[in-house]
């Protein structure tokens, strides 16, 4: 039978991200493609045992049903470790768990959007947030970035035009963008959303991810500071990238109205997040081995990013320009063309995997006027030596 599917899903389309994924399977092909955090660091020992605390210490809860809103513990938990990233003022009951930050950002759209809002994101985002806001019919308007991120004069410019129903930034480490919004500029995104009573959604799963320095506090942290912009601010924080994805825990601070509703609606999508997930992170972050971990991560995570960068600037110089990142899992780059070298990041990407490189194109990420000679290249799961090769062959599938 033809199968009717709903309208919403006129807006969608499968990403051509994932089109460049079947290739990747190619035997010897280094990936500079992927989003993942690099499995070698999960903290295996120190998950199993937290799996084991939860099981001995109350196996009946983990193991249960339990509350939509999460489980106390970890909200708990959760509501500390933002404290030691500078929010102090977040009680438990001001959060809930959700499954991965991507359903916190799923219950922003639904609980927000309906079709025809508008919806200002940054050029460019996070794919899967373009692609859920769309799914609730989101018009969504691309504010331009830079080097220190979103560019608060014309995101102001933005928001008085369009009046949108919100503002959803990635301020640290963005991914794609790597970019990190200054101390001037979060300040100014908090002035701006109380001035014009604009709602502003901070995605936050890479702040912990930094290299040499912490980056500016949050912009749910400096809200204590900006009288009237808490209540404007919703905050979505994960264990993803610092943890383990596969434990799905992320988390969602919200004024109270926002998070009712919220929580009403992951009531109807999957009751909770799995409470064996949730026992577990709460184990883990209670054993205090959260900020060893971190330690260690950041540490990988700065020596590849440094060993692309300096492959990069080696082997492409003038043909790729980008800003080195701070932190996260990317860089950021844009083809310029220089003497007369391809300047389209789609056909790049294919005389890359050609050579045994891939990564991921940058005109997907845009929701608006994509800039086609961009590129993402993920420096998080190859190793140092491989991160070497596999800019030696993207010299090669450039400049030949
Ligand atoms: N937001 C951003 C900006 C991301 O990059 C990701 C993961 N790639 C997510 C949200 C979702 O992460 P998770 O659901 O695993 O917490």
């Amino acid at each position: 039978m033809t199968i009717s599917f709903a309208q919403r899903l006129d807006h969608v389309e499968t990403s051509a991200i994932r089109e460049l994924f079947k290739l990747l399977g190619k035997p010897g092909i280094i990936s500079f493609a992927g989003g993942f955090p690099d499995s070698a660091l999960f903290d295996v020992a120190g998950i199993r045992a937290a799996v084991n605390a939860a099981l001995d210490a109350e196996p009946g809860a983990a193991l249960q049903y339990g509350a939509t809103e999460g489980y106390g513990p970890l909200r708990e938990q959760l509501a500390a470790f933002m404290a030691t990233k500078g929010a102090r003022d977040v009680a438990p009951e001001q959060l809930i768990v959700t499954t991965g930050s991507q359903q916190a950002l799923d219950l922003i759209g639904k609980t927000l959007i309906s079709p025809g809002d508008k919806v200002i994101v940054e050029g460019p985002t996070f794919l899967a947030t373009i692609q859920c806001f769309r799914l609730y019919g989101a018009e969504l308007i691309s504010a331009p970035i830079d080097r220190d991120g979103v560019q608060t004069d014309a995101l102001e410019r933005l928001i008085e035009q369009h009046r949108p129903k919100f503002v959803y930034l990635i301020p640290t480490f963005g991914n794609p963008s790597g970019a990190t919004l200054s101390a001037e500029r979060r300040r100014a995104v908090l002035e701006m959303a109380v001035r014009h009573d604009t709602l502003i959604v901070e995605d936050d799963p890479y702040g912990e991810l930094y290299f040499d320095a912490p980056p500016p506090p949050s912009l749910l942290a400096l809200s204590a500071e900006v009288p009237g912009s808490r209540e404007r601010l919703v905050h979505c924080g994960s264990l993803s990238k610092v943890l383990s994805p596969g434990l799905r825990v992320g988390w969602m601070i919200a004024p109270p109205e926002l998070l009712a509703k919220a929580t009403m609606c992951k009531q109807f999508s999957d009751a909770h997040t799995s409470t064996f997930a949730q026992a577990t992170a709460a184990h883990y972050l209670a054993s205090g081995a959260m900020p060893q971990t971190l330690a260690r991560v950041r540490q990988v995570y700065a020596e590849r990013a440094h060993a692309m960068t300096e492959a990069l600037q080696l082997e492409l110089g003038a043909a790729l320009a980008f800003v080195p990142p701070r932190g996260g899992l990317f860089v950021w780059a844009r083809l310029t063309g220089a003497g007369g070298a391809l300047a389209d990041g789609d056909e790049f990407a294919r005389r890359a995997i050609e050579r045994g490189v891939a990564f991921v194109p940058g005109a997907p990420f845009y929701a608006s006027q994509p800039d086609r000679a961009t590129l993402r290249l993920s420096f998080a799961t190859v190793g140092v030596d491989r991160i070497v090769e596999g800019v030696q062959r993207l010299r090669l599938a450039l400049l030949g």
